[in-house]
């Protein structure tokens, strides 16, 4: 049955070779089940039929019916003309041609009844239709008065006249011929219980529409269909991957209460106490652990993540750190050290710069077990890297890494799969991270420790500047430190990089008297710590800097943060650099610096985060501003490739369709039962195609 969708498109009615060939590599249309799965991104309503006095300029589009009253051909050569009056018994319009003149000469017939639609326009005062569409009125049950459907097209497409017109041709005869094969893949009851319709009258009425009611209704269906099966798959894949991979069992803490009893740098908030528990309990379990930490940039990540570490440690295992960038994991390294070094913990830093006879000895107590804690950045993907018993591996700031590394990691120790934590400080709307980490179990840090000021966030624009100043200088005074950032931009890095040193002069000519650094990711990474080690030292006041300071970087004396042409930045990147303020005791700010001309989006942007510090608040603004698309971690992750739910909008189908697809697991784990079948057949159905999928790509 399958087999039919994968007929190939040359056989369909309406296909010449030139169009196959188009919609082959313009849009990956090989087969019939390809090109029914093509769907529209958007609709236009030609429901409605205007009496032409009802026609204003502000209409986006208009569809009445109208007789041509008389024709004139204006003009000579380019700027001929064809200006024909039309009108019904409210009034007339103009419309105007400026191809096809002899055409409509000759078929344009007085007296007869058009359907026209088009976008209304006025010119001196007279509305006005340039190129109309029109066919010949037959009455509202001949014509095809419903949605119509507008289809995502290129302009290669568009020039050899494949418009949306020419899809929906093809779209209904491709359905005519596939309707008896089009196989229901829901079970009835799921149908019954949520009023769906069936997958014919779905996939009929999302390329056809009879009604507004229908569209919607097919809508709903096919989105309840992709979530279902979306979240069917990653909550089996979670439950197959507890079965299947057996966990190393934690289950002695001297160490961990060595620590706790005489070293504990502060009271630990209820959050991080519940979140550890959660840790604790996986680690235990005998399953492995692939824990999700989010927490808000400063709720304290950090000490969560080494006390886990301790406990693999207690149990004679080791632990391994890894960050996205050399400072990150050098500040990682810096400050789990320092209570590493009160313990007789052994740990050493492993990046890129690491030399390479510091490397060998490295490798050689990693692989003997004497090293106990391995903190580093990518390099410790690197192969020649070998564990004597990998017990729990953690990544800092997930979104930078792909799923595929994540698995890599797991074969770190070959015994038994490390237990793996991923952190991140970039919150994730509920619906992302169920349908991203649908796979993964979440904790969340909900709560900041206590005794922290809320960051103040404020807006100035770029002619306030002489101000800020006057305000860093006294902040200065009182003995605080500083940022302030500049983008830096792939496309336009040149430029990008002159304002930087632009500012940096500026700064130094401002402040002449303060010790500056300077931050870029151009540096040679010594040149970057010994930068970023002053500042820690506070040997340097004023840090100057592009985005290389944006994740995890702690300097608690730091209290100000100055976000120059802030318009050019993102919501999730905002938040983050105003993390990096707020870290101590004192009040911080938080200054965002823009031009005064602000798109819709970057105002929205702007005032959230001068509204609010509350990093999930932040996210699901983003998530509408941007689309899932484009938010961190989502496009190399490839774990969404809907194609028609969206995440922004669709929150509450994929709740339920969450529910369902775990009840039905819950009670059937393997989906062996007979009423299960449809799911079980449609999840291997799925899975074959996602391997053909990633032969391709
Ligand atoms: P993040 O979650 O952003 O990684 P960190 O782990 O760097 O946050 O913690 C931010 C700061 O808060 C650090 O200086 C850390 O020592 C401190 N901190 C963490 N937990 C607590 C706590 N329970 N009480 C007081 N300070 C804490
Ligand atoms: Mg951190």
């Amino acid at each position: 049955m399958t087999h039919f969708f994968e007929t190939d498109l040359a056989l369909l009615r309406g296909i010449t070779p030139a169009r196959l060939s188009l919609l082959q590599t313009e849009l990956g249309l090989f087969t019939y089940g390809d090109l029914i799965q093509y769907f529209p991104f958007r609709y236009e309503d030609r429901t409605a039929i205007y009496s032409i006095d009802q026609i204003t300029e502000q209409m986006e589009h208009a569809q009445f019916v109208g007789r041509i009253r008389y024709k004139e051909k204006i003009g000579q050569g380019l700027k001929q003309r064809l200006v024909a009056q039309c009108c019904d018994e409210s009034g007339c319009i103009e419309l105007v041609w400026f191809q096809g003149i002899k055409w409509l000469e000759k078929t344009l017939t007085p007296g007869v009844d058009y359907l026209f639609y088009g976008k209304p326009t006025s010119f001196n005062g007279q509305m006005q239709i340039t190129h109309p569409e029109m066919e010949v009125y037959k009455g509202k049950a001949q014509n095809d008065t419903y949605f119509h459907p507008v289809y995502s097209l290129t302009d290669k497409l568009r020039k050899k006249y494949i418009d949306s017109k020419v899809i929906a041709q093809l779209q209904k005869n491709v359905l005519q011929v596939a309707f008896p094969y089009i196989r229901e893949t829901l079970p009835a009851e799921i149908i019954q219980q949520f009023k769906l319709i069936s997958k014919q009258e779905a996939l009929y009425h999302i390329h056809l529409p009879q009604s507004e009611n229908w569209l919607h209704q097919a809508k709903r269906r096919l989105k309840f269909e992709e979530l279902f099966y979306n979240q069917l798959r990653l909550i089996k894949q979670n439950l197959v991957r507890k079965t299947a991979f057996p966990g190393q069992v934690f289950s002695s803490a001297a160490l961990l209460t060595n620590f706790y009893q005489n070293h504990m740098p502060f009271e630990l908030t209820n959050a991080q106490k519940k979140v550890i528990r959660e840790i604790f309990q996986d680690m235990k379990s005998g399953q492995q652990m692939n824990r999700l930490l989010q927490g808000d940039v400063g709720s304290g990540k950090t000490i969560v993540a080494f006390i886990a570490m301790l406990l693999a440690i207690d149990n004679g295992t080791q632990a391994c750190l890894m960050a996205p960038t050399e400072i990150l994991a050098d500040q990682h390294y810096q400050g789990l050290k320092k209570f590493a070094d009160l313990l007789d913990i052994r740990i050493a830093k492993l990046t890129g710069s690491t030399k390479k006879k510091d490397r060998q000895v490295l490798h050689e107590d990693l692989a003997s077990g004497k090293l106990h804690i391995l903190v580093g950045t990518h390099a410790i993907f690197e192969d020649v890297v070998q564990f004597h018993n990998l017990g729990l591996c953690i990544i800092d700031e997930q979104h930078r890494f792909g799923v595929a590394q994540r698995a890599k990691l797991w074969d770190k120790n070959k015994q038994t799969h490390p237990h793996v934590m991923v952190m991140t400080a970039t919150p994730i709307p509920r619906t992302l991270a169920m349908t991203l980490y649908g796979d993964l179990d979440i904790s969340i840090i909900d709560e900041m420790p206590a005794g922290r000021k809320a960051i103040q966030t404020i807006h100035r624009y770029d002619s306030h500047r002489l101000q800020v100043f006057g305000f860093i200088q006294n902040e200065l005074s009182k003995g605080r430190q500083v940022y302030i950032v500049y983008p830096l931009i792939e496309e336009s890095e040149k430029m990008d990089f002159k304002d930087l040193m632009d500012g940096f002069e500026s700064i130094s000519r401002a402040f002449p008297e303060v010790p500056l650094g300077i931050l870029h990711g151009k540096m040679k990474s010594a040149d970057k710590d010994f930068e970023m080690a002053r500042f820690v030292k506070n040997e340097t006041k004023i840090m100057v800097a592009t985005t290389v300071i944006e994740v995890g970087v702690n300097v608690p004396n730091a209290s100000i943060m100055i976000i120059e042409s802030a318009e050019r930045f993102g919501l999730a990147q905002l938040h983050q650099l105003r993390g990096r303020v707020g870290r101590g005791a004192e009040q911080s700010y938080c200054i965002l610096m823009t031009d005064y001309k602000l798109s819709a989006d970057t105002k929205k942007r702007i005032e959230t985060m001068v509204r609010t510090n509350n990093g999930f608040e932040i996210a699901e603004v983003d998530l509408q501003l941007r689309g899932p698309g484009d938010l961190g971690g989502t496009r190399q992750s490839g774990a969404i490739d809907l194609m028609i739910a969206d995440l922004a909008k669709d929150g509450e189908i994929l709740k339920v369709a969450r529910e369902t697809a775990q009840k039905i697991l819950d009670e059937d784990p393997q989906l062996t039962q007979p009423n299960h079948q449809m799911i079980r057949e449609q999840v291997a159905h799925q899975r074959r195609d996602t391997t053909n999928w990633a032969k391709i790509s």
